[in-house]
């Protein structure tokens, strides 16, 4: 008997949609790419119930009359290739013709469109992919989705769903992604009928990221952007903002390339951007990126992943290479001698609106003390250099660092890199990390802050700021923050909102004098996203202020320090016993005992 038969069409589509559709997240991704590709001027998305019970986006673009409606649900239906070799060099984000069906075939949907030709649009119904209803009706020139109950006909799929705040989070970082990408077109996001976020369009990439990542973060980034010229080069255009050294964050979550203006994820050009970085990056330690590549599109292949979300170069080396030069020149201050932008002529205007942004100028990023400082804190000139050694016990038990109740006998004896300390500690040659070891000693206070508060309700020395200090955020972190302002009062960092996306800091502990507030703000909030993993317990919660605030204000790697400093930081480190590793459990010191050296040279 005959055992191999072709499904029914349906039953193919439910099943094919798997692979497009798996959660509202990707059906707004679809769908927004549409509206994209329609030439659309606003964007706007609503949401009920994260997308699960209902999705709506309305557009201002190119819209489809009648015919094309009824043909728009058929698989590979699409008005974006028109030959075969369009395959190679299109320049969409759609092209395969299959999001709509997938689409239709596992919701409820009514499309209403208009191309501004004739007087009237069309409207469709379709349920589970079969046509309920076609009218002609009065509507303005675009176009409108709705989609709702998604996954209604197929349980198995709904059950997998999360909750609301997880998929409302899945949506925003989509739409999220897009926006960033297309600052010509004004994106609004709606949740329940609150508005989420609302970018007008703008006329450069850099001014779309501000408004996505807020004012104030422009300071912790760099920028650039290096041309190539057209005829020599398939690749054409590196556009980037990137964090600058010393602030660096402990997990990948920011980090954004887009190939073409598409948002992918690619393990070898995050590599180029790390590689670009190379020794400003600490083990555990992240750059923020945003990084946009322009290339030939016949040398992408963005057809090997079902959603598109991956690409294949046909060499991705050269481009790669390119990444990490454009990136180090600026990481280091050395001017690019090649590509200025506002020189090279580009033939199509999407182009051009990378071009608008200006040419990094040369950024001093780091604090470097001047020369007559750094002389006057030589070790050999400072006078306290003895007192340090007098004032300290006079036993020397090699071991005992951490057992010594007086403390080790320490002589400070400098600094390399700006990064780690060295010191003869009882005897022993000591490299000490400085951002480690400074990170240890406030984690512990800090700890010690908030078990007094729990305990006895007392609130830490904190300093009234002269000027207190305005702090943006995106609005996806307005509502994070304004949930834990009260955490963070009992450290005695005293925030209010101040208007929609504005903060304002008035207090903070004396311990975190010279945190950057806002980097700090803008970690914290990174953890408390809604939709991302959210601490459920307040001990989380508390564990995670403290961390970040440890993070943030103790000293950076790349800080040249005064030899006060070094004392200081070195004289609090062995005081408080602390344990010998960051509360990352990176390693904060390295010991060569003196038999180690003898040993290496060979004395013994
Ligand atoms: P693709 O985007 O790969 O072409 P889709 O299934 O997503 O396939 O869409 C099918 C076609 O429907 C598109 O090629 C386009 O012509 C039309 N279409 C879809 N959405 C819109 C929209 N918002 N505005 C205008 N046309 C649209
Ligand atoms: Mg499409």
């Amino acid at each position: 008997m005959q055992k191999i038969k072709i499904l029914p069409e349906g039953l193919a589509n439910r099943i094919a949609a798997g692979e497009v559709v798996e959660r509202p997240a990707s059906v707004v991704k679809e769908l927004v790419e549409n509206s994209i590709d329609a030439k659309s001027h606003m964007i706007s998305v609503s949401l009920v119930e994260g997308g699960k019970t209902l999705i709506r986006i309305l557009d201002d673009g190119e819209g489809m009359g009648r015919e094309d409606v009824l043909i728009a649900f058929e698989r590979h239906a699409t008005s974006k290739l028109n030959d075969e070799s369009d395959w190679m060099t299109i320049r969409t984000l759609g092209f395969r013709g299959e999001a709509l069906a997938s689409i239709a075939a596992v919701s409820k949907i009514t499309l209403t469109t208009h191309t501004g030709e004739g007087p009237e649009g069309t409207r469709i119904s379709l349920e589970g992919g079969h046509l309920l209803h076609v009218e002609t009706v009065g509507t303005p020139l675009g176009t409108e989705m709705e989609v709702s109950d998604l996954f209604y006909n197929t349980p198995a799929r709904k059950k997998f769903l999360k909750s609301t705040p997880t998929e409302l989070g899945y949506v925003s970082e989509v739409v999220f992604q897009l926006a960033l990408s297309h600052p010509e077109i004004h994106f609004r996001l709606f949740h329940q009928e609150r508005e989420r976020f609302n970018y007008p369009a703008v006329s450069s990439l850099h001014d779309r990221a501000l408004q996505c990542f807020g004012e104030t973060s422009s300071d912790q980034w760099m920028r650039t952007s290096r041309a190539f010229p057209l005829s020599q080069s398939p690749l054409h255009l590196i556009t980037a903002f990137f964090s600058k050294p010393p602030l660096t964050k402990n997990n990948r979550k920011e980090q954004y390339i887009f190939v073409n203006r598409r948002p992918i994820k690619s393990a070898s050009l995050s590599h180029a951007v790390y590689d670009a970085y190379s020794s400003f990056l600490m083990k555990g330690e992240h750059p923020f990126f945003i990084l946009f590549i322009e290339i030939d599109p016949a040398w992408v292949d963005v057809n090997v992943h079902p959603t598109k979300r991956e690409v294949r170069f046909q060499n991705a080396d050269p481009i790669c290479q390119a990444i990490k030069n454009t990136l180090r020149d600026v990481l280091y201050g050395v001017e690019s001698a090649e590509g200025d932008p506002a020189q090279t002529s580009f033939s199509t205007p999407e182009t051009l609106l990378y071009t608008s942004i200006p040419h990094s100028p040369r950024e001093p990023w780091v604090g470097w003390p001047a020369a007559e400082e750094r002389e006057k804190y030589q070790y050999k000139n400072h006078p306290q250099q003895e007192t340090l050694l007098s004032t300290k016990s006079n036993t020397t038990a090699p071991n005992s660092l951490f057992s010594n109740r007086h403390g080790p006998i320490i002589r400070p004896l400098g600094q390399v890199y700006g990064t780690f300390l060295i010191a003869e500690v009882d005897g022993a040659l000591t490299l000490i990390d400085q951002h480690a070891a400074d990170e240890r000693i406030l984690y512990e206070r800090l700890l010690k802050i908030g078990c007094q508060y729990e305990e006895a309700g007392r609130m830490p020395d904190t300093q009234l700021l002269l000027i207190p200090q305005q702090i943006d955020l995106p609005l996806h972190k307005v509502e994070a923050l304004k949930k834990h302002l009260g955490d963070l009062e009992k450290f005695g960092l005293k925030i209010e909102l101040f208007g929609e996306t504005t903060f304002v800091v008035r207090e903070v502990p004396v311990l975190l004098s010279r945190a950057d507030l806002a980097a700090l703000l803008l970690d914290m909030t990174d953890e408390w996203d809604i939709g991302r993993e959210y601490p459920k317990n307040p001990d989380q919660v508390m564990t995670q202020i403290i961390a970040s605030m440890a993070c943030h204000g103790a000293i950076r790697a790349h800080q040249f320090l005064t030899h006060l400093e070094i004392e200081r930081l070195l004289t609090d480190y062995f005081r408080e016993k602390t344990p010998p590793t960051c509360p990352h459990g990176r390693p904060i010191l390295m010991r060569y005992e003196r038999s180690d050296l003898e040993k290496m040279f060979c004395r013994k």
